[in-house]
């Protein structure tokens, strides 16, 4: 049952949109994301929010694992995302096959926080955006 509250619940990716208009749709499977971006912030609020299956969907078939259900699922456990900047976009647009995300998510794991910064492609899969692999970088959040 969802409460007004729910309803105006601003999404974890940071659009400032309310969830049930920004990456809820794509997740519950309404509405697939039209762009790379709407794609990469579904899956960023799938993380925060720990919604596994999501991410495996959402995973070129070409790079989905056997254990990668496992392997997500102790992720999501030791990791609280805390923020969501998009860089730059190239490509990834509704009528695009391809796309290219840059990104900084920023995370808290064994009570230290820091930022991962990636660079993902995607492409579509049967109309799909689905995410294939990233160039990633991993550092320590400066403390101001
Ligand atoms: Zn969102």
């Amino acid at each position: 049952m969802l409460h007004d509250q729910d309803l105006n619940r601003k999404c974890p990716c940071g659009s400032s949109k309310p969830f049930s208009f920004c990456c809820e749709p794509a997740i519950e499977g309404y509405k697939s994301a039209s762009t790379a971006e709407a794609l990469m912030r579904s899956r960023y609020t799938a993380f925060a929010m720990g919604m596994v299956d999501y991410l495996i969907n959402t995973t070129a078939s070409s790079h989905r694992n056997p254990d990668d259900a496992e392997i997500l699922a102790e992720q999501v456990l030791a990791t609280t995302w805390t923020g969501l900047e998009i860089i730059s976009t190239q490509a990834g647009q509704t009528d695009d096959e391809e796309g290219v995300v840059e990104f900084i998510a920023s995370f808290e794991a064994a009570d230290e926080a820091a930022q991962l910064h990636e660079t993902s492609n995607f492409r579509r899969e049967q109309g799909q955006w689905v995410y294939v692999d990233g160039e990633v970088e991993i550092r320590p959040q400066s403390t101001p």
